[in-house]
């Protein structure tokens, strides 16, 4: 029985915090993930793993990770989830005992050698149960755990109940999703891209097909003409902020956000709304109040709309997007701050997105609320005065009337 919270000082607290769980496609990312407050961070080898795009941490990058991850108390998860074919087991020892050697947390795994041979070489690892496997219920966690796995990561199509359900019976650590795209088809299962690109969704390469725009039959006759809405079947996104506090107290181990892929602003604004989200809630589970900040905050850097994926029960037509692409951030990023002179009030960036003088921009922090700036004045490298930024990853100096911090983010306000 997990034990949740606990009366302290008269006040009840939540005692088990759940581990937050970010992804990062490449080390920029992770190091922004843990600095804007991810517990643990999940990344993909060069070697083993599924998502061949997004694999692009090498065993130094993985060491560099490991290595930046300790100093804020932070983990390393290490994907090692390929589906073995006979000539990929060559090498497979060797790389483990690196991955423990430099102090990888865990390795996430799909094929039952890896799971075995993880164990019987009696590493520090702990192994990690993939969400390719589609584990969607208790009796099949308790199979895993048998077996001696560390943790299961469920599928997205584990709903509340069934979540609950899972959390009364289950003694192994368990990994939900909490935010992140949607596949239409059951994740891990789709072959459509596969079929329409050749691209092996379940090798990383999916082509996004189910979002691509389809003209529709109906009868032999085309149905989707009538008001030129272009017809597609891709899912809005999943995000489970409004349910946080459940998902606290029925004491699920780590909430997963997904996307290795997803941009450095994207990993900054979903990590760092969470986090505040967790911690608010932990603090004073009793007095905690939903408000649609948190909300707000993740729409800053979302592409789709929101649903709440298989939650309640499996999504509906309304959890779809069937006429529209529907990508809509509000906000759009244009800067990270290297630098801040108190005296001068000249922050130094790195460029990221076009924006000009006139421009209002919100910088946001893992260490303070958000401020918001009208750009007056703006300077090149050599000091001279500049009317717009538009070249990405140039080195500029604008005026911010309050004191910013190093890793700070600019985002441009839209009015939406
Ligand atoms: S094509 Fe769509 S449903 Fe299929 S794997 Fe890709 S994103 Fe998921």
């Amino acid at each position: 029985m997990r034990k949740i919270s606990q009366i302290i000082n008269g006040k009840r607290k939540i005692i088990k915090k759940p581990e937050l769980l970010a992804p990062a496609g490449n080390l920029e990312k992770l190091k922004v993930a843990i600095m804007y407050g991810a517990d643990a961070v999940f990344v993909g080898g060069k070697e083993f793993s599924l998502r061949s795009q997004a694999s692009n941490f090498s065993l130094e990058d993985i060491q560099e990770g490991v290595e930046f991850a300790k100093k804020y108390g932070a983990h390393i998860h290490v994907t090692c989830n390929i589906i073995l074919h006979q000539d990929n087991l060559e090498g497979l020892k060797d790389y483990l005992k690196k991955l423990d050697e430099i102090g990888v947390t865990a390795i996430i795994v799909a094929d039952p050698y890896i799971m075995k041979i993880a164990k019987d070489m009696k590493l520090g690892l702990e192994v990690h149960v993939s969400t390719q496997l589609s584990t969607l219920n208790s009796q099949a966690i308790s199979f895993y755990q048998n077996m001696g796995m560390d943790r299961v990561v469920l599928g997205r199509e584990v709903t509340y109940d069934d979540l609950k359900c899972i959390m009364d019976k289950v003694d192994v650590d368990i990994e939900y999703f909490i935010h992140g795209a949607m596949c239409i088809h059951y994740s891990g299962r789709c072959m459509l891209s596969n079929y329409l690109s050749r691209r092996d969704a379940n090798r990383g390469g999916c082509s996004q097909s189910c979002r691509w725009y389809y003209d529709l039959y109906q009868d032999g006759e085309l149905v989707n003409q009538e008001n030129d809405m272009p017809f597609s079947m891709s899912s809005k996104d999943m995000s489970l902020v409004a349910h946080i506090g459940e998902l606290i107290e029925l004491g699920v181990d780590s909430f997963k956000i997904e996307g290795r892929m997803k941009s450095v602003h994207y990993i900054a604004t979903v990590v760092s709304t969470y986090r505040k989200l967790i911690d608010t809630y932990c603090e004073d589970p009793d007095h905690f109040q939903q408000s649609d900040y948190f909300e707000k905050e993740l729409l800053k850097a979302a592409n789709r709309a929101f649903c709440h994926g298989f939650y309640y029960e499996h999504p509906t037509v309304n959890e779809q997007l069937f006429n529209m692409r529907d990508e809509h951030p509000t906000q759009e990023f244009v800067m990270r701050i290297v630098d801040y002179d108190k005296e001068t009030k000249l922050a130094k960036i790195e460029q990221r997105n076009y924006f000009k003088i006139g421009d209002q921009i919100e910088v946001f922090s893992p260490h303070h609320d958000n401020l918001c700036f009208t750009v007056k004045k703006l300077y090149n490298e050599d000091m001279e005065e500049i009317d717009v930024a538009n070249h990405p990853m140039e080195i500029l100096y604008v005026e911010i009337p309050y004191q910013v911090l190093s890793n700070d983010m600019g985002r441009k306000v839209r009015n939406v």
